[in-house]
């Protein structure tokens, strides 16, 4: 029988989970799921200082909020601290490594470490330049190359998948893994993300976390597809993809070793995308969040959901919502002056807005179809106008803006209570 593919992420709780990552997570749990394996989560919380139960929180939530759940742990490094000394202490008696000023060091050989990593082919290390490092730190706890081997080895992990800024750190534990006469697992070195500018991705470029991105309305859908598109490629080509279309055709092989960029443009376009097309109804409940500062019991269920749909073509976040919804709640609508001036103060349009009031008393508003129906013939009856002419200062008027969802449906939507009032300027 073929050993159970066991694979894990080990994230420091210093901070909110990064889409390096989750971009991490989300190959490893793949590579779990095609080969019917085993995804890990491993806290790595050795850095006393530095790590915070908030982040450690904040690093469960992130996965699950992506779907990405683990099928083990969490581990904390910080509940295993014998384990490492014990382990230490094996490498102190074989004479591997030795007590230093409080410390342990490890006997680094000086030898040739090669190995084939999985993304970046064959690589090769000589540690004979090398210093010793510590591997138990006057404080107790271990160091990052000590404790990732022994929990790795422990734990049974046979694919390590990780970004590439560890891969100097690889051939150190190589060295203590065969001075443990431990079985090596693969490697896989993810290229490092970047940002637009080929820079380092950080907060100056905009959000960083999986949780400011879910907070500002990115669906896990397009989020989870975006992150898998960073360094992989389909083999059909086709971009837009679920979490488990994208899991079936996934393989570690196909990687690619050079940076992945990470395009906001395009994760904008991809949101945009899911929001258009998943069923309005799920729109519509993820979207309650930011509906929450609306009066929303002016609408039953079914209007909102109308509502929804008929904004939901021009967002690209699902926050952008708040601003999107806003003149179809409460009796009037702000109107800025420049509008005013250019689109509802002139004699065209009052004549215009004089004849829509009139004709709006007739309008049959529980019949979107009728609407529609009704608003061509007021278009009509308007000429020689264009039908430009006559519905933008309607729009503005009932609006406040200049563009934006159909306006039968908007109509339809705000009835004839607010419609009349809207007209009475
Ligand atoms: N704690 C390390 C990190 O967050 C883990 C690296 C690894 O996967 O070995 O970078």
């Amino acid at each position: 029988m073929e050993k159970e593919v066991r694979v894990r992420i080990a994230p420091s709780p210093t901070g909110n989970l990064h889409v390096g990552t989750a971009r991490a997570a989300l190959f490893n749990w793949m590579y779990a799921r095609k080969n019917n394996g085993k995804f890990i989560l491993r806290i790595e919380d050795t850095d006393l200082e530095r790590s915070e139960e908030r982040y450690v929180r904040n690093i469960f939530d992130s996965l699950r909020s992506i779907g990405l759940e683990w099928d083990e742990g969490p581990y904390k490094q910080s509940e295993r601290l014998d384990i490492y000394k014990n382990y230490a202490e094996k490498l102190v008696k074989s004479g591997q490594a030795y007590h230093f000023e409080g410390a342990i060091k490890f006997k680094t050989p000086s030898k040739t470490v090669k190995f084939n990593d999985i993304i970046k082919g064959e690589l090769e290390f000589d540690t004979g330049l090398m210093d010793d490092f510590v591997i138990i730190k006057s404080n107790g706890t271990p160091s990052y190359n000590f404790a990732v081997v022994i929990d790795d080895m422990e734990m049974g992990i046979t694919h390590v998948i990780r970004g590439e800024d560890h891969i100097s750190n690889t051939p150190r534990q190589i060295a203590v893994y065969e001075a443990l006469g431990a079985e090596l697992p693969q490697f896989a070195h993810m290229s490092m993300i970047l940002a637009p500018d080929r820079t380092k991705l950080s907060k100056r470029h905009g959000a960083t976390a999986v949780s400011e991105f879910i907070e500002q309305g990115y669906l896990s859908e397009a989020f989870v597809n975006f992150l898998a598109l960073l360094g992989w490629s389909p083999s059909d080509g086709e971009e837009i993809k679920s979490l488990q279309q994208i899991t079936e055709d996934f393989e570690l092989g196909r990687l690619s070793s050079s940076p992945a960029i990470f395009e906001f443009d395009k994760l904008n376009w991809m949101n945009g995308l899911y929001i258009r097309t998943l069923p309005v109804a799920e729109i519509t409940q993820r979207a309650a969040k930011y509906l929450k500062g609306h009066e929303l019991t002016e609408y039953s269920q079914e209007q909102l959901e109308t509502m929804v749909d008929a904004v939901r073509g021009n967002l690209a976040k699902l926050d952008e919502i708040t601003e999107a919804v806003s003149y179809f709640f409460g009796g009037d609508v702000v109107i800025d002056e420049e509008i005013r001036k250019t689109v509802l103060d002139t004699e065209e349009s009052r004549n215009v807005l004089l004849k829509f009031a009139e004709f709006a008393q007739k309008i049959d508003y529980n019949n979107p179809e009728k609407i529609h129906e009704q608003l061509g013939e007021f278009r009509q009856k308007m000429k020689p106008l264009k039908p430009k002419q006559v519905m933008w200062p309607v729009r503005a008027a009932l609006t406040g803006r200049t563009h934006g969802a159909d306006m039968a449906v908007i109509i339809g939507l705000l009835g004839r209570g607010k419609v009349i009032r809207r007209l009475s300027i």
